[in-house]
């Protein structure tokens, strides 16, 4: 028989937290941001986390934008926060090419969004796809044959609005056909939030299709993966023991907190309910659970 995890316990003495770690790593949507509109009370916890001396470091799933762009959208909001700051799935899969000194004469085919394109581009690397095979299409006439470059090295996948069959078929081929081609996710996210009225398929629905038509695992370098835990703690030089995890998500964030083996904290502003986080059947508890980070502020009793 299993011991089953100890469940979470709501955060009553948010003091006792801040002091036990020297860093906090902030997931972005649903904890600092809700789609376009800044979470209330979170420049004010910024602040006083800093004023703490606590090291603060914003990771996200959303491969769409690239640091620099994150820092403008961060500036929008009237926080403040700096591009190194910034750890974005769409960085990070340009962070890993560069970990394994992927060679800069080979090339990486996108099917994602810009964010993935900038970050490539500053790390140094070729590319091809992305946006501008947005409006491609096949005419399949008989005996047709889809040309690929064999240079191509890498395909990274991430969340693409502009995904259709004249990509996934481009990466397939990649992948099938180029000897060694990795495999690369930015995020499996089932869902996302593009809008308050409905969950919409998110950066996992580009990754398996073409995990479906290439039977390959990919690897994936945002959260729940280690990449990123291993690359932050390595880069600044932090214990994982000393940072505190916060997000909003038990299967990506929580899970990546535990198993960088860091504390974590869920925040009941984004899409886990006290209601789903306290259902039997799940079995990803955090250390500690709270309304939204202002919380760290002082939580006023019930
Ligand atoms: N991927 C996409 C396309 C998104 O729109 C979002 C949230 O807006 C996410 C991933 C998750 O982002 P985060 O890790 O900041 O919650
Ligand atoms: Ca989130």
């Amino acid at each position: 028989t299993s011991i089953p995890r100890a469940s979470s316990r709501r955060l009553e003495n948010p003091d006792e937290l801040i002091d036990s770690v020297e860093t906090f790593i902030f997931d972005c949507d649903g904890v600092v941001w809700k789609g376009d509109k800044l979470i209330d009370g979170v420049p004010e916890t910024l602040d006083m986390l800093r004023s703490k001396g606590k090291r603060l470091v914003f990771v996200t799933n959303n491969s769409t934008k690239s640091r620099k762009q994150y820092g403008k959208k961060f500036e929008t909001l009237g926080l403040n926060v700096s591009e190194e700051e910034i750890f974005a799935s769409s960085f990070a899969a340009a962070a890993y090419l560069k970990s394994i000194d992927f060679p800069k004469d080979k090339k990486v085919y996108v099917v994602g969004e810009d964010g993935i394109l900038k970050e490539l581009e500053l790390a140094g690397f070729q590319y091809l796809g992305g946006p501008a095979d947005g409006e491609k299409k096949i005419e399949l006439k008989p005996g047709f044959l889809m040309e690929h470059d064999k240079d191509v090295g890498a395909v990274v996948v991430g969340f693409d609005r502009y995904v259709n069959y004249y990509k996934i078929q481009y990466g397939t081929l990649c992948i099938r056909e180029n000897p060694g081609c990795l495999f690369i996710a930015t995020n499996r996210d089932a869902v996302t939030h593009l809008t308050d009225a409905q969950e919409w398929a998110g950066g996992g629905s580009m990754v398996g299709a073409i995990h479906g038509s290439t039977q390959q695992e990919p690897l994936v370098v945002g959260k729940p993966s280690t990449f990123m835990m291993d690359y932050l703690s390595e880069k600044f030089g932090i214990l994982k023991s000393q940072i505190c995890m916060v997000g909003d998500r038990l299967d990506t964030d929580i899970v990546f907190g535990q198993n960088g083996g860091c504390k974590t904290l869920l925040v009941l502003s984004g899409v886990t309910s006290l209601q789903m986080l306290q259902t039997p059947n799940n079995a990803v508890q955090p250390d500690f659970y709270t309304d939204k980070v202002s919380d760290f502020l002082g939580v006023k009793a019930a």
